[in-house]
């Protein structure tokens, strides 16, 4: 919506975002040059081979999985298809082909991952524009383990009006950067003195003003609506808000709420007339109530919703993003925080085992999405086994993170499942992810929109990160 280049794909909550490069260039030679080898690239056909295939909707895998790619569409899918003639074919071996992973909750233009007070000294110590090209590293791990598609859930720097969300997606959609494709939230919503309000904890107008709606930050339905039509305006897909405390904030309890009924109406009407879903940041179950009532698209965490609200979602279509690895993350480098955001993690961990326990009782519709950025990016699919450790079948977890994603996002009509027609996001695990779910962790093949952005396995360059946790048994 932002360059000329996107093109819209339809669906009233649908976002544009697919991009096709353009040819600029500055001779008669190069022109021609670029011609062809883009001709080649949109007609070239590819074979992908692997011993087995997760189409995204069947409850089991495929054996003998060939998809054959045209350009960047998926021509055909099956098990032991013919290879057509002048196919460039190839075979992965003793792997599990997939559609590419998607995570429903990142932020790629931010690392919180080490400690607390150094990085908020940092934050205030950087440039914008240093802060932003980092981000194209954060977008490189990211699609390199697999996640083709993010939807990026706030992106924000102290006291500055950057949209650096905005332009790492642009600058993905126009293959200046390699990343996922993003749908992004800009600075997401909040009110005063809540999760979201930039200004927490920092002494008393230390930056010469109170944060504004140009911050995302309203008090009062009208104010709300005027900051779902500011970020609308500078180029947000997707209208993420903060309805409860959280954890990495300084002056919130955890799981109070921070906008009321009336503001929480506002933001959904407001966000679904402009065709924009709504994703709340909540762990507290009061404000998960209100916000399910409301008509949010997705609750972020909901560590403390109880059996309940998470029923009522089920009956509204309510997604839940569990962020599991968010808490799991700030449990194992504890040290690292303040004592305050200390106790407000342990006591969101403590609940969130239960609660997700619950969800998969009760039956709700489950995404898959990390908090990438709580913990550094490229280790999004930890997830998985987290899932699969309190009760999730791993053809359910695999599920959430590419059809019912796509769903949430609203783009199952291009991707999210290996079907013909859909859009070429294809990636591949070694081995069976029905065996061993931590094989997600360990993509080998990468492709998406028809492009192959990695084969084989990690090298120290592509390696997504330095530093990792163990993930044990899960906490009750
Ligand atoms: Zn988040």
């Amino acid at each position: 919506m932002i360059s000329p280049s996107k093109t819209f794909i339809g669906g009233p909550m649908s976002i544009r975002f697919f991009s096709r490069p353009r040819l600029r260039t500055i001779c008669a030679a190069s022109v021609l040059a670029l011609f062809i080898s883009s001709v080649a690239a949109a007609n070239e056909t590819i074979a992908l081979k692997a011993a087995r295939l997760f189409d995204g909707k069947t409850a089991t895998l495929l054996q003998n999985g060939v998809v054959i790619v045209k350009g960047d569409t998926i021509a055909d899918v099956g098990s032991n298809l013919p290879i057509p003639d002048g196919a460039r074919v190839i075979d992965l071996g003793d792997a599990t082909l997939s559609p590419g992973f998607m995570d429903a909750h990142t932020h790629l233009t931010l690392d919180y991952s080490g400690n607390y007070n150094e990085r908020r000294l940092q934050e205030l110590d950087l440039n914008v524009s240093e802060q932003a090209i980092r981000a194209t590293k954060h977008a490189r791990a990211t699609v390199q383990a697999g996640f083709t598609t993010v939807r990026d859930l706030g992106s924000r720097f102290v006291a500055s009006r950057e949209f650096v969300d905005v332009a790492l997606r642009n600058s993905i959609n126009k293959d200046i950067v390699v990343g996922p494709r993003m749908l992004v939230a800009t600075k997401g919503i909040g009110a005063t003195g809540g999760h979201f309000d930039p200004m927490n904890g920092f002494r008393d107008f230390l930056f010469g003003r109170e944060p504004d709606y140009t911050d995302g930050i309203a008090n009062g339905p009208d104010e709300i609506r005027k900051a779902v039509r500011f970020e609308v305006k500078n180029g947000a897909d997707v209208i993420k808000a903060a309805v409860s405390g959280g954890v990495l904030s300084l002056t919130d309890e955890v799981d109070t709420p921070q906008l009321t009924p009336a503001e929480m109406a506002a933001l959904v009407d407001e966000s679904h007339r402009l065709r924009r879903k709504v994703a709340v940041h909540c762990h507290g179950d009061q404000a998960a109530r209100e916000a399910i009532e409301a008509g949010v698209d997705s609750i972020e965490h909901g560590s403390f919703m109880k059996p309940e609200t998470l029923a009522r979602m089920k009956n509204k279509g309510t997604f839940l993003t569990p962020t599991l690895m968010a808490s799991e993350w700030i449990m194992g480098k504890m040290n690292n925080y303040p004592l305050a955001l200390q106790a407000k993690a342990k006591a969101a961990y403590l609940a969130r085992s239960e609660m997700f326990r619950n969800a998969l009782k009760i039956g709700i519709k489950i995404s898959f999405g990390t908090d990438a950025a709580v913990f550094p990016h490229g280790q999004n699919a930890k997830e998985f086994k987290l899932m699969v450790d309190l009760g999730m079948k791993p053809l359910d977890a695999l599920k959430s993170a590419t059809a019912s994603d796509a769903e949430l996002l609203g783009i199952a009509q291009k991707v999210g499942t290996l079907e013909k027609g859909k859009l070429a996001d294809i990636i591949a695990m070694p081995g069976d992810p029905t065996a061993d779910i931590t094989v997600t962790e360990h993509v080998s093949f990468v492709m998406k929109e028809g492009k192959i952005i990695r084969t084989g396995p990690a090298t120290a360059e592509t390696a997504a990160t330095d530093e990792s946790i163990d993930i044990g048994a899960p906490v009750d």
